[in-house]
């Protein structure tokens, strides 16, 4: 029986139109370090419009790319609404890569229009030459002399808004396209090889920003202030500008002040009701806010994710501030949103034993563990293999086919994170298959040996890494930071962890670091610790063996 429901796409242009129609007084503030400048959602709409006109002027015709290089800030939300509701799509580039996989990126998307904001000109100056199909460069803010920095090569330099000033403030949005054609895409930050292409479609944006508004998501609406740290070149910001945008929220957008100071300020200031980041941010926050007094009681609701969140930090927020961490679990793959862990109804909101689950997975996005011989593994709370997704926002193949090994036969996302599920649909990472620690043929999870040290009130962060071992051919290394002012050794922290974790699994080396090293969105980069062990470059105490 065929439905008699009518079949409108769902698309960029239907979800930009929404907000206008429906929110045109929402507010977009753009952080400028002290003080915040305020948009409207109209005005955005209208930069949106006369960008479009402008971009099909300079040549980027429907389904051709436009890359942004950009902070967090009301033009970058122009150009992520207005490039793929025009048709076109929106490369956001990772400007935290290194330079040779900024340009790789550049080059893999065929970007024909880069729109850069002008405090990261020297940043994109570096590499516009190796761009090879970029033909011109709109500089948002900034003189004649930072544009200056960008000349010299093929591709010609505007000033962004004389640019789009000129243009008609209307836009005929493309209603009709096919909600399956591309209207973003986004790289892996390549921990390992060439990044890798993701091409997000109407319908996958359109259905991820709904399922990300739901209660049982981010669970916002136009009560909301949304404060996005999240940048907007990672992961499509976990989609927060096209659900505050389809929910009429304010959106607060941090630009480049990052930093815990400036975001405590914003916070006092603004009041965002939400936010979402990597722990590493909050972490930071938190000990600002401990240290200066600073009115952080507007927020609600903070979704944490991107790495494992360490439960002492969820605790803290908790008991200290009343603000409720939650973590989710994605990946650029999967849009990235696809598992959150607020916990059951029947639970408490203090009840640290589902919080600290990795998440539950989202409706439309269904996962399974597969062992390494490729069983299914039963979803008991126990069976451990490899996590593999599937769902309408879930990436079938990278852009031009690369590394098909990723996908099994039956067209599920081989995720490479390691854990199991239990029968209410939480997961429990343990870890990446590549960090785990394979110690005399038993896995130790780096997760939890860093969760445990991370709750040692002298510690301020801790990675794990494997590390070659002649007698058990891998052992965990930690290395850690120490509070400003702690003296704590090696051996009373194997004490501390030996109350948690099975004495076996207990690291013998330990490396006293300044920071840990991290990768361009803020997670830990343990291949930067491994080859400095290699190198030798580590000072390592090694306690003596509790392994007979
Ligand atoms: P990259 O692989 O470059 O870091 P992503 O930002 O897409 O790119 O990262 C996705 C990965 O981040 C996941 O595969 C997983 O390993 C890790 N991750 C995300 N959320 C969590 C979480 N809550 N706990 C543990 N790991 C997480």
């Amino acid at each position: 029986m065929q439905s008699t429901m009518q079949d409108t796409p769902l698309s960029m242009a239907m979800l930009l139109r929404h907000g206008l129609d429906t929110y045109a007084d929402s507010k977009v503030v753009t952080w400028l370090g002290e003080s915040g400048r305020t948009s409207t959602y109209a005005e955005v709409g209208e930069t949106a419009a006369r960008l479009a006109n402008a971009l099909r002027r300079l040549g980027v015709g429907p389904g051709e790319r436009a890359g942004t290089f950009q902070w967090n800030n009301a033009e970058h939300l122009a150009a992520y609404l207005g490039i793929p509701a025009s048709g076109s799509v929106l490369h956001t580039l990772n400007i935290r890569l290194f330079p040779e996989q900024l340009a790789y990126t550049a080059n893999h998307a065929e970007d024909k229009v880069l729109i850069c904001d002008a405090s990261i000109v020297p940043v994109l100056a570096k590499v516009l030459q190796e761009m090879k199909t970029v033909e011109h460069v709109l500089v948002v803010g900034g003189d004649a002399d930072v544009r200056e920095q960008l000349a010299g090569g093929s591709a010609q330099i505007h000033d962004f808004h004389e640019v789009v000033d000129a243009e008609e403030p209307t836009f005929a949005w493309d209603d009709k396209l096919d909600e399956r054609s591309g209207a973003s895409m986004c790289y892996t930050s390549g921990t390992t090889g060439n990044p890798k292409g993701v091409v997000y479609s109407h319908r996958s944006l359109f259905l991820h920003a709904m399922a990300g508004c739901m209660g049982s998501a981010f669970g916002i609406s136009d009560r909301d202030r949304l404060l996005a740290i999240v940048p907007m070149f990672h992961a499509s910001g976990w989609g927060m500008p096209f659900q505050g945008w389809l929910a009429g929220a304010d959106l607060l957008m941090p630009d480049r002040f990052l930093q815990a100071e400036p975001l405590a300020k914003l916070i006092e200031q603004e009041k965002p009701t939400f936010s979402a980041a990597v722990p590493t941010v909050f972490n930071d926050l938190l000990r600002y806010v401990d240290e200066h007094k600073t009115d952080v009681s507007s927020l609600r609701t903070v979704v944490c994710g991107g790495a494992a969140v360490p439960l002492s930090l969820m605790k803290a927020w908790h008991e200290r501030h009343n603000i409720t961490l939650i973590q989710a679990w994605g990946m650029t793959e999967t849009s990235p949103l696809a598992a959150i862990a607020h916990p059951p109804a029947d639970a408490a909101l203090d009840d640290w034993n589902w919080r600290s689950k990795t998440g539950r997975i989202f409706p439309a996005v269904e996962c399974r563990v597969v062992s390494e011989d490729g069983v299914i593994q039963p979803n008991d709370g126990q069976a451990v293999g490899e996590f593999e997704v599937r769902g309408p926002w879930v990436t079938a193949s990278y852009y031009q086919g690369d590394d098909p090994s990723k996908f099994s036969d039956d067209g599920w996302l081989r995720t490479g994170d390691v854990g199991f599920l239990d029968a209410k649909g939480f997961m429990q990472i343990s870890d990446r298959s590549k960090d785990v620690i394979k110690s005399g043929g038993e896995w130790i999870s780096s997760v939890d040996l860093e969760n445990a040290l991370m709750g040692h009130p002298d510690v301020m962060e801790a990675a794990v890494v494997a590390v070659p071992d002649e007698r058990w051919s891998e052992r965990p290394l930690a290395s850690v930071v120490v509070r400003q002012g702690a003296t704590v050794t090696a051996d009373e922290l194997r004490e501390f962890l030996g109350s948690s974790v099975a004495k076996w699994q207990l690291p013998e080396r330990w490396a006293f670091i300044e920071s840990v090293p991290k990768t361009s969105v803020g997670k830990f980069d343990k291949k930067v610790i491994r080859a400095r062990y290699a190198e030798g470059e580590l000072e390592v105490v090694e306690l003596e063996s509790k392994l007979k």
